[in-house]
């Protein structure tokens, strides 16, 4: 695996009116045309370097743009109001009543909402499958489905999607594969291994800074064209369009996305190793005791670690929730859904972003309510973390105290 990703970030060079090394924020939401004939040429397709309305695209959304269709290796890209608006509008653009796609059944409780209970209302079913079983997953491919859809590591077990051979399956039968690629940004690169689209939300690691909700599909040009399309294009008529001071400040803190990388994963690797040490239940792509580590590091761009997501299995939901209010009492986190922050997230995705998920898939999927999913964050020194979170685990006899 390269490091291109990273490379392609740091190659970014947009001048900014003026000159100035960062480019200028658009603050319109309609643009002039000198000429009546090119705003008519313009709503019939592309008129190079002309914009048109700030939800169809405007210069601060396409420098963001740009920049993750660079990092992602993809001919273009659409930002998007938040994640969830980029895989909307994406499974709108492809798909239309009577409609059928595979997905992951361990995927964001959002989109497994979207799918299981919204998309029937348009006759558009699922077929729910364990992600990690091509054969279960070609299987469940029927003449209507239009999309294999999964996440590269998943919300929340940390599963390892196969993108190398799912995107075989999804070639073979002729079906896009859409890759959400928003827990391991630049330690994987899903185009590289097949993937037809790839989408994140920017929410998360990308902006790094928990201030905006954002998202992004990176895809071929036809496909980001036809999202944009005045006529029938999904993101276009939905209209989930991100702010252009939102894409802008984005932007400037996509560029230390490689350093923050580095350290969510050197750190989160840390803690892993040695809560297994101490015997707790510790599921992280990057300890060998983790049913999908060697295929994650055949796929992983290696300087990137395995990322910044770890679960640990408490027990019980009661024990979860004692230890995430210690811990965010002795300030080791923040009891809080979402991730990529600089400080530790902790919560229960049984009870919260996974939710959604019925109880009993929950349990079929091995999603116990003990499980705390931890979101490690940027700490300078995390032997003082651990040993801190230690203590608290000790205290809840979640572990048994050290006698020195
Ligand atoms: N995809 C994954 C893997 C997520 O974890 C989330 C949110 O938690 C989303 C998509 C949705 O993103 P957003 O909250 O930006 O709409």
């Amino acid at each position: 695996m390269s490091t291109k990703s990273a490379n392609n970030i740091q190659d970014l060079q947009f001048f900014g009116e003026f000159g100035g090394v960062n480019p200028s924020i658009s603050d319109s939401a309609t643009f002039t045309f000198m000429a009546a004939k090119t705003m008519q040429d313009t709503f019939e397709g592309e008129t190079e370097g002309c914009y048109l309305y700030s939800r169809h695209t405007s210069p601060s959304n396409l420098y963001l743009s740009q920049a993750l269709a660079a990092m992602e290796g993809t001919e273009s890209a659409n930002v998007a109001s938040s994640g969830m608006g980029a895989i909307t509008s994406t499974i709108m653009q492809l798909c239309k009543t009577g409609d059928h796609i595979v997905s992951s059944r361990t995927i964001y409780g959002g989109t497994y909402a979207f799918m299981k209970n919204f998309l029937p209302r348009l006759d558009i079913q699922t077929s729910f499958v364990d992600i990690t079983n091509l054969e279960s997953v070609e299987n469940s491919i029927n003449e209507n489905t239009k999309m294999i859809y999964c996440e590269t590591v998943s919300n929340p077990l940390l599963e390892v999607a196969n993108i190398a051979e799912l995107s075989k399956i999804a070639k073979k039968h002729n079906l896009p594969l859409v890759v959400d690629n928003t827990f391991s940004p630049l330690i994987v690169n899903p185009q590289d291994l097949g993937a037809t689209i790839t989408i994140h939300s920017l929410t998360k690691f990308i902006n790094g800074t928990n201030d905006a909700v954002g998202g992004v599909v990176c895809a071929s040009n036809d496909f980001i064209n036809s999202l944009k399309d005045v006529n029938d294009g999904a993101a276009m008529l939905y209209g989930p369009v991100m702010d252009s001071l939102r894409a802008a400040s984005i932007l400037k803190n996509m560029r230390t996305l490689p350093i923050r990388i580095k350290q969510h994963s050197k750190n989160a690797l840390y803690l892993a190793e040695n809560f297994e040490k101490d015997g707790l239940k510790v599921v992280y792509p990057g300890l060998k005791s983790h049913k999908d580590h060697e295929l994650f590091n055949s796929m992983r761009n290696e300087e990137f670690g395995f990322g910044g997501l770890l679960t640990v299995d408490v027990g019980s939901l009661a024990k979860a929730n004692q230890l995430m209010e210690l811990m965010q009492d002795r300030n080791l986190g923040y009891l809080a859904v979402s991730l990529g922050f600089y400080k530790t997230l902790f919560s229960a995705p049984g009870s919260s972003t996974s939710s959604e998920i019925p109880e009993e898939e929950q349990n079929e999927m091995g999603l116990s309510d003990g499980i705390i999913r931890f979101s490690i964050g940027l700490d300078h020194d995390i032997e003082r973390t651990y040993n801190e979170m230690k203590k608290c685990m000790e205290e809840l006899e979640i572990l048994s105290a050290t006698v020195c």
